[in-house]
Parts: C-alpha cells; structure tokens; sequence
C-alpha cells in the first residue's frame, strides 16, 4: 500500500485530484538547473532554464544548480565552465550551486556517489534490482526496438528472475537493472503538458541505474538528488517525460515523495530535428559570438 507521501500527485498512483498547478503553500519552492556539461548548452536548455527561473521566481522560491558531471567519459572540465558563463550571460541566478556552495553540497554528481551507493542499497535491499550480465552484443540482438527511437531498447529479460542481488557488496562490474512493473500504468500529472500515462515494460523496459564501469546512471542519481535537495519541482525537457515515469517507480520503490514535474516543449530546428550538444549553430555560445545579445537569445529560446 502506498504512504501518504506518495499518494501525492507525481507518484505512480496520484489520485488527480489534486490541483494541477503547483500549489506553494504545501512547502516553499525549491527548483533546479541541472545541465550537464556534455557540450555546449543550446537554446532548447536556454528555454528549459529560463522557465525554470521564471517558475522559481513565480513561486517565491529558490533555483539551485546542479552539475550533472556523472559520466567521466562525455563529461568535459570546459564544459562546466561554459554553464555557467553562458547561463549567467543569458542572464540566470541561481541561490545555491557548486561556484557559490549551499546547506545540500556538494552540487556536482561525481562528487555524491556515497549518496548513489546507499540509494543502489536501498533499492537492492528492497529486492527492485538485480545484476545483468548481457553482454553489449547480447543486448542488440535480443532487444525489441523501443517504439521511440530516442529512447534505449526494451530489454528481454534474460538476467530478470536472477536472485542473487544481495549477494553483492558493491555495484561495480555488473550492469544493475530495475525490474518494472510490466503492464502497470504510470500516470502523472504534469505541471505543463497535463495528465500522462505510460505503461511499465511497454513504453520502457528494465532499465538501468547503475553502470558495469561503476558510473551510477541518471535515473538512480536525479531522484537521490532531487530528493535529498528537497526539490520540489523539476523543470526539464519533454524528452525525459518517459524518464520522469522511471523515475517514478524509483521514488516508489524507496519510499520517498516525488516532486512536481514541469517538462517544456523541445525546441527544434528548421528540419523539425530536436536541438543537440552538436547544433553548435544554435549554441548560446556561438549566437553570442557572432554578435546576438542576450536578450535576443532570450527571445529566441522562448518563441522556437
Ligand atoms: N542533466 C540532464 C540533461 O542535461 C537533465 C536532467 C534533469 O533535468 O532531470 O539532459
């Protein structure tokens, strides 16, 4: 049965009944930037970062910033220091963050993995993972493609009905999967594309949260994140609403109050291509180079 904590909307099984604006008086407002310095930021984060300050603003809440630094492979040290100037320069503040410090430091991913190793715990020891050992090869020759091409395969289970979770001390060298709920409907509310619905082992499958290199996955480090920085809406790109269902389950499964969930629509490009790390045309960067201000770039952001 489901606590009282996560009968709110945003959990799993929300009743709807509640409002579907985010309400300030259940706790003061609490939103974050969370970029991750993979390469340039774009207009579409330019958006997705001007509403969120704009909603934290609206709220008489604070905006935290949050370096999602996680994966050492794409991750580049440039590229942190490209956020912030270019975040600032569109004309951001945030209250709390790695450059300023805050009650919740440290705000950089690759500096929390105690965190992310006692959420891994948490959720092995209530019996929601278990190890895979499929190889890469495996993987793409057993694998159903997703009805979505943005999104990861639907794995086939093979390692599924394994029970020997607990007998590892740590998550390294192994793959680490969620089992979801297959045929369960995960529904929220969001705050502003309305009432979604996707269903657990169709529109996803058993995903990972913690990587065989020892790299815990977004899913696993947003939610322990969101959560331990009492995050109380998160503002994010339409392309992680399959995400946010994951993570769903996540909160769920370690018996914790999701946030409100806010996701803005992706900006495109003139062929209707969603805006990538490699539209370097489109970079704040390079629209500030070649002589845009910043509140041309503003505009830009919020009208494409
Ligand atoms: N770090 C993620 C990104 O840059 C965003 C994660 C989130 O907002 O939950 O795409």
């Amino acid at each position: 049965m489901l606590g009282k904590a996560q009968t709110r909307r945003g959990s799993p099984s929300g009743d709807g009944t509640t409002s579907s604006k985010y309400n300030p008086s259940v706790s003061s407002y609490r939103g974050r930037l969370a970029p991750s310095p993979t390469g340039f930021l774009h207009l579409g984060h330019a958006r997705t970062f001007l509403v969120a300050a704009k909603r934290a603003n609206q709220f008489g809440g604070e905006l935290i910033f949050r370096n999602e630094d996680l994966d050492p492979d794409r991750c580049r040290p440039e590229y942190v220091s490209a956020m912030y100037d270019d975040l600032r320069w569109i004309g951001l503040q945030w209250t709390e963050g790695p450059d300023c410090g805050g009650p919740y430091a440290p705000y950089s991913q690759s500096q929390r993995r105690d965190l992310y190793l006692k959420t891994w715990k948490a959720l092995r020891d209530a019996g929601s993972l278990y190890p895979c050992t499929c190889s890469r090869k495996e993987l793409a020759m057993a694998a159903t493609a997703p009805n979505d091409i943005d999104d990861e395969p639907i794995y086939p289970g093979k390692c599924r009905e394994r029970a020997d979770a607990s007998s590892f001390d740590s998550p390294a060298s192994v793959n680490w999967r969620f089992r979801v709920p297959d045929g369960e409907k995960i529904s929220f509310d969001d705050q502003h594309l309305g009432p979604q619905t996707f269903v657990a082992g169709h529109d996803f499958g058993d995903f990972v949260v913690w990587r065989r290199d020892d790299v815990p996955a977004y899913q696993l480090a947003v939610v322990a994140d969101d959560h331990a920085m009492k995050i109380t809406e998160a503002v994010r790109g339409a392309d992680l609403l399959k995400s946010t269902a994951r993570q769903l389950l996540l909160y769920r499964a370690l018996g914790l109050a999701a946030p409100e969930f806010y996701h803005c629509d992706l900006v495109r490009d003139e062929a209707g291509v969603r805006l990538a790390k490699r539209h370097d045309a489109l970079s704040i960067r390079y629209l500030r180079q070649s002589g845009c201000t910043a509140e041309q770039v503003r505009e830009r952001a919020l009208q494409l």
